[in-house]
């Protein structure tokens, strides 16, 4: 069994239709792939109506921007309810801060680079959860940067003149949000570092104290030492261990079931939740 529990499709910053991304994990070898794009839940339906054509299960699910003590953190939400108001209602929140986050950023970087907003919305799927990536394919599709990765390491970074924040739910509130959804709270990429201040130990224990159920900890942003040192937490914390790719179409050199989650994991994180897991065999 190849578990892959951490993908996007261009619902968010993605560039894969979820069709396309099903598809391209039944080729990539896979049984079982979530989808969760930040903080939507629109590619649920395109996704789950492609299970049956090509024998990949689906995990319906979210990646949620959050933060804590000062640090902006992800959250991966899996098998929630997708009608729970509390919880759409904070994905809609952090889309609407996003969009307009993203017209500041294209405002000011327009003052040293031919940018527009148009050119933006050229680079972002229906409806998309707009994303600084957008903005760096727009830079990219202009010719003012090679690819996303360099737009990152400059106009785009974190903390760079041109970077404004946007509205993300508190990690612990968004922890309670999600398990009463019936979803199961997973921190992704807990040690990410070229992302951005990474939160500490103490952190981490408080958020499994509010109900967290797992630490991605197989991820390509990860070090080896990174890995042993979550592993250790993992247990001491009693928290589950995933592994995923975080994959993202062309957008990132992340390949489909790079890192992957054992099915014993799977299983424990189904017996928490209440929506499940669409399987070949429901259809
Ligand atoms: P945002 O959520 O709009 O602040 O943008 C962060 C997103 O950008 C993350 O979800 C990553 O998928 C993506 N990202 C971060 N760093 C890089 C990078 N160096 N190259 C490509 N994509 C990146
Ligand atoms: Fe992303
Ligand atoms: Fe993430
Ligand atoms: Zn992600």
């Amino acid at each position: 069994m190849r578990i892959d529990l951490h993908t996007h499709s261009h619902h968010s910053d993605g560039t894969d239709s979820p069709a396309v991304l099903m598809v391209r994990a039944a080729a990539a070898g896979l049984d079982v792939v979530a989808l969760t794009d930040h903080d939507t839940t629109a590619g649920w339906d395109e996704a789950a109506d492609q299970v049956a054509r090509t024998g990949v299960a689906l995990v319906p699910g979210a990646e949620l921007s959050c933060m804590v003590a000062g640090v902006s953190v992800h959250l991966l939400s899996l098998l929630h309810a997708d009608d729970d108001a509390d919880l759409s209602g904070e994905m809609e929140h952090a889309r609407t801060s996003r969009d307009a986050r993203a017209r500041e950023m294209v405002r000011r970087i327009a003052e040293d680079y031919r940018l527009t907003w148009a050119d933006v919305q050229d680079q972002a799927g229906p409806d998309a959860t707009i994303g600084r990536p957008h903005i760096a394919d727009a830079l990219v599709a202009r010719g003012h940067v090679p690819d996303r990765s360099a737009a990152f390491e400059n106009i785009v970074a974190t903390g760079g003149p041109y970077y404004v924040g946007h509205y993300a739910q508190e990690a612990r509130a968004a922890i309670g949000r999600v398990r009463a959804a019936g979803g199961v709270p997973i921190l992704a990429h807990p040690r990410a570092a070229a992302r951005g201040r990474t939160i500490g130990d103490a952190v981490i224990a408080d958020l499994a104290d509010a109900g967290m159920a797992a630490l991605e900890v197989d991820h390509r942003d990860h070090t080896e030492a990174d890995r042993a040192h979550l592993r250790g937490l993992a247990r001491e914390l009693d928290l589950l261990v995933t592994g995923a790719s975080d994959y993202h179409g062309t957008g990132k050199h992340n390949r489909l079931g790079e890192h992957t989650t054992s099915p014993e994991v799977l299983e424990a994180i189904e017996a928490e939740a209440r929506g499940r897991t669409i399987r070949p065999s429901d259809t």
